[in-house]
């Protein structure tokens, strides 16, 4: 541990100073101890000087702007401050107010010219023949503080141009995103072959993929700019769950997975608040849990967790039993851009611009976001909003218990593993029989994409099974890939009967 040998606050940056292997070495204010930089070259000229006034540490900012050089140690304290020290017999004679406040002086270089500056000396605690000088050449901190502003100004107006681009290119982009939705919506209505359907129906999931893009994109550009502002206003908060509910039911369900919805009797009927927004990240959140889970279910739970006057907290929880998230990429996930890994925005997509437009929207709305998560244990996204209640439905409710939370207790909250990823337990078996089921009835009605992806869920299923099981696996998956209808029944069959 560096021993401090001055207790200080600069009015400099400079907080604390202490010397080691004759180095003195400071800190910056609002920094802990293990940030100490070398005092040698901070921008603030540093000094010090004994009960003499002889001066027996100067650093690089000091011996460069008085122009004294290596001359300066073993100088007086009244060649720098002549206004201020006077030489006496034993040593200095001055009425310099030593403490912690800022003085005004004058600095007197080696030619004798000088410039004004702000100082701070202070006495070394307990040890009165000991100082230490701090000062500042007030010309140029005024010329640093306008370089300041001017680089602010300048990023100021750089972020501006960029948000206008940013919101100019995605509106440009709605317009033939729009068209070609349109178009497809339109001969979908018409009488057409399977074929032609299926193709349109890509299209159609292609713009709205395209469109969740743009507006994520926007959005972050509005957060980015400080430009974005909530809407709020009075709705029915279990209306907008059924409409939550309705907009994922199918996805999550059309996997195979379960689907939990919960409200909490103790969260009032009407809400005031940024409901389209609330949506959202309710949105983000199912969208990624349902693209990252294969087996097991998908919950969200709503909680009151607590109430100040007409303003009450509410909780959500969705949880998954999905591929879940290392603890190393925790820390990554709610900033921009950023995917656990490229692996994985190859498989799944996404530009990693959701969980941090997220986490901004509900830190507008008073709250956080957090995450509990474990490789291959699922994940549980828990947040936090404030909202208003109107005056009569303030006065009755009363609150959850948040203590029933356990991602809250900083406990896993994840549920302990789903028994349906145990290869040969009785669960795994009824789930790999119903995923091949309805592999099967896919193939049949000749729609691939959706076979491939309850083949994902097999191979999941099945990566803890002997090898001989995973190689009719891997058969059956490249049968799927090449369409092979033959290979793919005599691999279903041969792996039912390889699970009995
Ligand atoms: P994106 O729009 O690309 O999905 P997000 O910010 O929503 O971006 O998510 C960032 C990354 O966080 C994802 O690419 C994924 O790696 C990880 N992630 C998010 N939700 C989950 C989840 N429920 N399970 C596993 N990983 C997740």
């Amino acid at each position: 541990m560096l021993p401090v040998i001055f207790e200080l606050l600069a009015y400099s940056m400079i907080a604390k100073l202490g010397m080691d292997n004759g180095k003195v070495w400071g800190m910056r204010m609002e920094q802990n101890e293990n940030n100490m930089f070398p005092v040698e070259d901070a921008l603030e000229m540093v000094l010090m000087f004994g009960g003499k006034g002889i001066i027996s540490y100067a650093n690089n900012s000091a011996k460069r702007r008085l122009e004294f050089g290596e001359d300066l140690l073993g100088r007086h304290i009244s060649e720098v401050f002549p206004n201020t020290f006077q030489t006496t017999e034993e040593g200095f004679e001055t009425e310099y107010p030593f403490g912690e406040g800022v003085q005004s002086l004058v600095a007197y270089r080696k030619n004798r010219t000088c410039f004004p500056v702000e100082t701070r000396i202070l006495q070394k605690t307990g040890d009165s023949g000991q100082y230490i000088c701090m000062a500042i050449d007030v010309l140029e901190k005024e010329h640093l503080n306008r370089e300041v502003e001017q680089v602010r100004q300048e990023a100021e107006q750089a972020m501006k141009v960029k948000s206008e681009f940013v919101a100019n290119v995605t509106h440009e982009l709605r317009t033939p995103v729009n068209g070609i939705l349109g178009n497809a919506k339109e001969l979908l209505a018409e009488d057409i072959d399977e074929r032609t359907e299926r193709t349109l129906r890509v299209i159609e999931r292609c713009c709205s993929d395209m469109y969740k893009i743009m507006n994520n994109i926007l959005d972050f550009s509005k957060l980015e700019a400080g430009k974005f502002t909530l809407e709020t206003r009075e709705f029915h908060f279990r209306n907008m769950m059924d409409y939550v509910k309705k907009n994922h039911s199918n996805k999550i369900t059309e996997k195979g997975l379960e689907f939990f919805v919960t409200i909490s009797p103790k969260v009032p009927e009407n809400i005031i608040g940024d409901e389209l927004r609330i949506v959202q990240v309710l949105n983000n959140l199912l969208s990624n849990a349902q693209k990252f889970t294969a087996v097991g279910k998908i919950s969200v739970e709503v909680l009151k967790t607590a109430q100040i006057n007409d303003r009450i907290e509410l909780f959500f929880i969705v949880k998954d039993t999905g591929i879940g998230i290392d603890q190393a990429d925790k820390d990554k996930l709610f900033q921009s851009f950023s995917q656990v890994d490229a692996s994985i925005s190859r498989k799944y997509g996404g530009t990693g611009l959701g969980l941090n437009i997220c986490k901004q929207l509900v830190e507008m709305m008073g709250g956080s976001i957090e995450v509990e998560s474990n490789k291959n244990q699922g994940s549980t996204f828990s947040f936090s909003i404030w909202v208003g209640v109107k005056e009569e439905e303030a006065a009755t409710s009363q609150d959850d218990m948040i203590l029933s939370v356990p991602s809250m207790q900083g406990v896993p909250s994840v549920e302990k593993q789903d028994d349906s990823r145990i290869y040969g337990t009785r669960e795994n078996r009824e789930t790999l029989e119903r995923t091949l089921s309805k592999l099967i009835l896919c193939v049949e009605m000749e729609n691939w994409e959706k076979a491939e992806m309850f083949m994902e869920t097999v191979r999941q299923l099945t990566m803890e099974a002997p090898s001989d099981v995973k190689r009719v696996i891997l058969r059956l998956k490249m049968a799927i890939q090449k369409e092979n209808y033959d290979k793919i029944m005599s691999g279903y069959e041969q792996i039912s009967q390889m699970i009995q």
